[in-house]
């Protein structure tokens, strides 16, 4: 008998017009208690941090102290671009705060259209549709275009986002091992040749910041007769000679037939979007419940997404000196002895395993206390049970601020045992 079972038969029998109203809230207990536990050791709650003032894309005020920013997705640095906030203005001035409507109804205005043409100019595909979401737009996609009898087959470290858009429509569910080609090409061997099949793969993997080998993946998708969706969220801007993205990068344009992305990392603002050149996409407007059933975005929102994705398309040079940041921060980091998610720089995000929890707050506090601010990841977002402090740089963090990070990490790895 499970645990659960044997506590509803301790309770007493209430006639079923005064039954006892169980708390919805007990399943949640041993989660409150960790936390609580975490807090009595008198360290600072990772998951609650204010910034109070907000000077620059990397530059923050915390508690009243200057904190450079390593743990934003700010990856290009847009959002105190001066077009961007201009085109915002003009917006917010022309159109007002809000659309108040779907975009299939009143929910579309002219910025709403632009902003798909800047998609459509920057990925040049035929056809784009902008989400209230990066994770609306996986939901959305995900869950429609795979149905009853058809099959998803995902990366097992997938996003939320893509595990909860399967999990919101009707398709079979297949995941297989991480980055592994060959266990994917094995269970796509399993599967029944005849019913349609989607492959979801990401270009970058946002918890240890690895890439996809997609060359790969998706020769081993085509094979068997799968079309291709790729999430591009943490490589738009940063890869590929247009920054479309590691698909882009990889040199597999042709083959990835839905790209996935959001406004919400190096585009500086909110919103997300898929891009594709199936003659039929459009329909996906009409039958998309994600896209249909909620409020579009503030037209201010989606003009400052258009600029920056406009200029976005020009970038090469931020692109070279993120480059530049992310390698001498790996270097730095390994040269210190550090255990990083991967064995060279392959993104924007280099994330730092620590040993547990309580070795990960203390490193992440020590640090937050020097001036520094990064993104605490625990299980269940990270894999394999890991804990780990991650580190996304950003185009505008200078040469000088990495080099002030690097003696943080220094001092705090010292001052908390993690490194000698
Ligand atoms: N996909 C991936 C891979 C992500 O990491 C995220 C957000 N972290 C999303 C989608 C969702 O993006 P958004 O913030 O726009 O909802």
């Amino acid at each position: 008998m499970t645990e659960a079972a044997a506590t509803a038969d301790a309770l007493p029998a209430f006639p079923a017009e005064v039954a006892p109203e169980r708390d919805l809230f007990s399943k949640f207990d041993a989660l409150i208690a960790e936390r609580e536990a975490l807090m009595a050791t008198g360290v600072r709650d990772p998951f609650a941090i204010v910034m109070d003032e907000v000077k620059s894309p990397t530059l923050a005020i915390i508690k009243g102290k200057e904190t450079i920013l390593l743990g934003t997705y700010n990856y290009m640095g847009m959002t105190f671009d001066p077009d961007v906030i201009a085109a915002g203005k003009d917006a917010l001035d022309q159109f007002g705060s809000g659309t108040t409507g779907s975009r299939v109804l009143n929910g579309t205005y002219s910025p709403h259209k632009d902003c798909e043409a800047a998609l459509k100019e920057f990925y040049g595909t035929e056809h784009a549709m902008v989400f209230s979401t990066g994770y609306q737009a996986n939901l959305g996609m995900i869950s429609t275009l795979a149905g009853k009898g058809e099959y998803i087959i995902l990366d097992a470290d997938s996003h939320a986002s893509i595990y909860d858009g399967c999990a919101l429509g009707n398709a079979e569910i297949v995941r297989f091992r991480h980055n592994s080609v060959e266990d994917l090409d094995k269970r796509l061997g399993r599967l029944p040749r005849e019913p349609g099949k989607l492959v979801v793969l990401e270009g970058v993997y946002s918890m240890l910041g690895d890439i996809a080998p997609l060359p790969e993946m998706v020769a081993v998708a085509k094979k068997h007769g799968c079309m291709v969706l790729v999430d591009e969220a943490h490589g738009m801007g940063f890869f590929g000679p247009n920054g479309r993205g590691v698909y882009e990068e990889q040199g597999v344009e042709a083959d990835v037939d839905f790209v996935v992305g959001t406004f919400s990392k190096s585009v500086g603002t909110v919103g997300g979007f898929c891009v594709s050149n199936h003659p039929k996409f459009d329909v996906m407007r009409l039958v998309c419940r994600p896209y249909v059933f909620t409020a579009s975005l503030p037209p201010s929102v989606v003009a400052t997404a258009a600029t920056s994705i406009r200029k976005l398309m020009h970038a090469g040079e931020k692109r070279a000196h993120l480059w530049a940041n992310s390698k001498r921060l790996h270097g730095g980091l390994k040269q210190m002895g550090y255990t990083l998610g991967t064995e060279t720089p392959q993104s924007a995000i280099i994330a730092v395993i620590l040993k547990d929890q309580t070795q990960a707050v203390a490193l992440w506090q020590s640090l937050l206390e020097g001036g520094l601010y990064v993104n605490m990841a625990r299980p269940p977002a990270t894999p394999a049970g890991t804990y780990l402090l991650r580190c996304s740089l950003c185009a505008e963090h200078s040469a000088e601020q990495v080099e002030t990070i690097l003696a943080l990490f220094k001092a705090s790895g010292q001052a908390v045992g993690a490194i000698d």
